[in-house]
């Protein structure tokens, strides 16, 4: 049987870091590294541990016994039930600096190169209301906060529109105003969800799976526009005809959409999606060209973010109009078109064919002719026919997901051995990693990160790494 955790209260200890997932750490003095959330940087707090784990111990904070220089009042009333930005509670320059510390004990500590001056982190103009994208979920079984739950009132409203408690997939916290989206994305969630009250529309039970209203995705573009899908349940025409046409009626919604999926989960991908007013997609724009995004696109969730993102990788890859590029994991093949006009040639290598489809489309409707785009997965398609086929690629943009690139993709890519590799990541860690198996043939010669997600724990890096 597992023995049974003896809880411990420790007193006045600092904290000295925060992890990659957002939470506090502080050491005991007898040497043991404990985990907490909700804390800043320079917290003196007391703390008591609930579990073990392997190298460290969680605990709950019981108080904060002199504040750090960096905590600040949280603007938003979920903070701390939500869970999405973890970051609230410290100044947004504390957060800059973390960040860029976190990206530099990754370099440091996994990559094996030697490091050149990191650049300084690009801070975002807007640190709040950045997002073009959210998706909320509906629950006839919100979550109620400790002082809900101790109110036994029967009055309290169980039905509940907003995001899901982190780690727990059935139930969602009510949300009255977000800062991450633009306004009038929380006026048309809260109308939403008012409507569906006052017209006894049910909402959705995972558990038991059933109920009407299911999620609500909101998407907006920097023209201004505004996309509205709404996922249902089940097919209820008046019903679902009436909160379409209440919308339609009080908002100018670009692209009003909405399906119905009764299987089991509520992602998108396989679904039919019926435009119900408006267009099927909106657009964004960046340096005259024009993305179409349309529900099942993906397209960065912070624009202004993204085109800087962009513009470092672009300056990184040091392009002079004959290079043949290589943009793997192109996505929507939004680098790749960004950088068309610099190089001779731009080959995009993305698994999902959906995005492949609306790259061709955006490359066709920009009226680019040097980039050309191949779906698959990277470790199949990236092989000596690939290479045959399109030509030797003396510069790579690398943009892998949150798990880094395949080691055989890394192997290729040593084999392929190109002047420049400029490495977009999303996770410090993995791209530490991954320039690990690349230290004997590469050199590092640039890094520098992107405030993508202010008030949240993540964080875009590019590094240059140049043939040795
Ligand atoms: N560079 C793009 C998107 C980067 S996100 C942009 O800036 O918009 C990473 C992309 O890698 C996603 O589109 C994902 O679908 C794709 N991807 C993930 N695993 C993959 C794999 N094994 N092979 C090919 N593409 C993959």
């Amino acid at each position: 049987m597992a023995k049974k955790f003896t809880p411990k209260r420790y007193f006045n200890l600092e904290v000295v870091d925060i992890t990659a997932r957002g939470k506090g750490v502080v050491k005991s003095e007898e040497g043991k590294v404990i985990f907490v959330s909700g804390v800043v940087p320079g917290d003196k707090i007391s703390v008591e541990t609930y579990k073990k784990r392997r190298g460290y111990f969680e605990a709950n904070l019981i108080k904060i016994q002199k504040s750090s220089l960096y905590r600040v009042i949280p603007p938003c009333e979920h903070f701390g039930v939500c869970g999405g930005c973890k970051l609230q509670n410290m100044s947004y320059e504390a957060q800059l600096r973390f960040k860029q510390n976190d990206i530099l004990h990754n370099l440091e500590n996994l990559s094996g190169m030697i490091l050149p001056k990191i650049d300084e982190i690009y801070a975002a103009p807007k640190p709040y209301f950045y997002r073009n994208k959210m998706e909320y979920a509906f629950s006839d079984q919100r979550w109620l906060t400790s002082e809900e739950v101790a109110n036994k009132s029967l009055s309290i409203e169980k039905k509940g529109l907003g995001f899901h408690k982190a780690g727990m997939w059935d139930k969602v916290v009510d949300i009255k105003r977000c800062h991450l989206q633009p306004e009038p994305a929380n006026v048309i969630r809260n109308t939403i969800k008012a409507f569906a009250l006052e017209n006894g529309l049910d909402f959705f039970n995972p558990k038991k799976q059933k109920g009407f209203l299911r999620s609500l995705m909101i998407r907006n573009s920097n023209r201004g526009e505004f996309m509205v899908l709404l996922q249902f349940f089940k097919e209820n025409k008046p019903q679902r005809e009436g909160l379409l046409k209440h919308l339609k009626k009080h908002f100018d919604i670009a692209s009003l959409l909405y399906c119905i999926n009764n299987k089991a989960n509520d992602t998108l991908y396989d679904q039919e999606i019926i435009c119900y007013n408006g267009k099927t997609y909106i657009r964004e724009e960046m340096e005259g060209l024009s993305f179409k995004i349309n529900a099942k696109s993906f397209f960065q969730t912070n624009t202004e973010q993204a085109y800087e993102l962009y513009k470092i990788a672009r300056d990184f890859a040091g392009l002079k109009g004959e290079d043949l590029v290589y943009d793997l994991y192109t996505g929507t093949g939004t680098i790749a078109q960004f950088i068309a006009k610099d190089c001779a040639k731009v080959v995009g290598v993305e698994s999902i064919p959906e995005a492949i489809e609306a790259a061709r489309t955006n490359a066709y409707e920009n009226g680019i002719k040097n980039t050309f785009f191949e779906v698959g997965d990277m470790r199949d398609v990236f092989n000596q026919d690939f290479i045959n086929r399109h030509g030797k690629a003396n510069v790579v943009i690398t943009d892998p997901p949150r798990n880094g690139m395949h080691p055989d993709v890394v192997k290729q890519l040593l084999f392929l051995e190109p002047e420049k590799i400029v490495y977009v990541s999303c996770n410090p860690a993995t791209q530490a990693r991954d320039l690990f198996l690349m230290r004997d043939q590469y050199r590092l010669v640039k890094s520098r990160a992107v405030d993508m997600f202010p008030q949240t724990q993540h964080v875009e890096n590019v590094v240059l790494l140049e043939k040795i």
